[in-house]
């Protein structure tokens, strides 16, 4: 089994070396990763620029490359220069990514690229207020390896890890308000700067990732790429009915291959569209 290890912290944050010496017992290891820290950029890609990847040395004697990108330029690189990947992992992640923060994670971002991908994704996450230490969290980290190794039904999943663990649940996000907070301040020539801050959320539902945190249990939360909203789209279509009927009239289920090839182009810069469309890509 190939398992592709990546992160948002960076190529030699002491969480990467440990996620990928837990992965190493389960398959073949490969750390492809930022050269820098890159956390907060959510789901970033580098495309106004090349790309470098570079082997390097990181701890545990493991095969690694950084790559002067974001986690998701990181898996996107991995994934090219090594075939049939099976699974990538992203962590251990200094800092929880409970509910909210799934939309600005680095980390959750290089587990969902691998899902574009069409790979297994899975992020982890442990507490930013604990010593760097994350040798007591092998033995979960284990387990959750032995989890979600074999069950490819769960193509994506973001799992955190609290203090002091008992054991694990399936959850899910807990989206009850939103956690940034944006604090003025002033630089010494006295101009307006911001700080962007993240506050503290209280009253977490049951069954929730930040929920299942507070009570120490590790948390697996199963997410999916569609971010369609099934129940307010019946909503909206019956209710505000747009032009559907007179579409399913005149629109045939299949687009033509003109149609589909003019999209495409108004996507992406003319360049990359021609190098797509005609399979000169790398
Ligand atoms: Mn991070």
């Amino acid at each position: 089994m190939r398992i592709l290890v990546s992160n948002d912290d960076g190529v030699y944050s002491p969480g990467i070396a440990t996620l990928a010496e837990v992965a190493s017992e389960f398959g073949t290891v490969r750390v492809v990763a930022p050269d820098a820290e890159r956390s907060s950029m959510g789901h970033a890609i580098t495309a106004s620029r090349p790309l470098s990847y570079r082997p390097t040395r990181i701890a545990g004697n493991i095969s690694a490359y950084r790559v002067n990108g974001t986690p998701a330029d990181c898996v996107s690189l991995g994934a090219y220069h090594w075939d049939k990947v099976d699974l990538v992992l992203s962590g251990l992640n200094m800092g929880l990514n409970l509910g909210n923060s799934l939309w600005h994670s680095g980390t959750l971002a290089a587990a969902k690229q691998a899902a574009l991908l069409g790979l297994r994704g899975v992020a982890l996450s442990a507490p930013a207020g604990i010593e760097p230490n994350f040798d007591r969290y092998k033995p979960w980290i284990r387990r959750v390896m032995q989890t979600l190794i074999h069950d490819a039904v769960v193509p994506l999943v973001n799992v955190n890890f609290p203090r002091e663990p008992r054991g694990l649940l399936w959850t899910r996000t807990s989206v009850r308000r939103y956690d940034g907070l944006v604090v003025p301040t002033t630089d010494p020539q006295g101009r307006e700067l911001y700080w962007f801050t993240v506050t503290p959320i209280d009253g977490a539902d049951e069954g929730t990732d930040r929920w299942a945190v507070e009570q120490n249990w590790i948390s697996l939360t199963p997410l999916r790429l569609d971010l369609t909203d099934e129940q307010q789209l019946d909503t909206a279509r019956e209710r505000w009915p747009l032009d559907e009927a007179t579409a399913s009239l005149v629109s045939p289920p299949q687009s033509s291959a003109e149609a589909a090839k003019v999209v495409i182009e108004d996507e992406s810069p003319t360049t990359i569209a021609k190098i797509v469309s005609t399979g000169h890509g790398g």
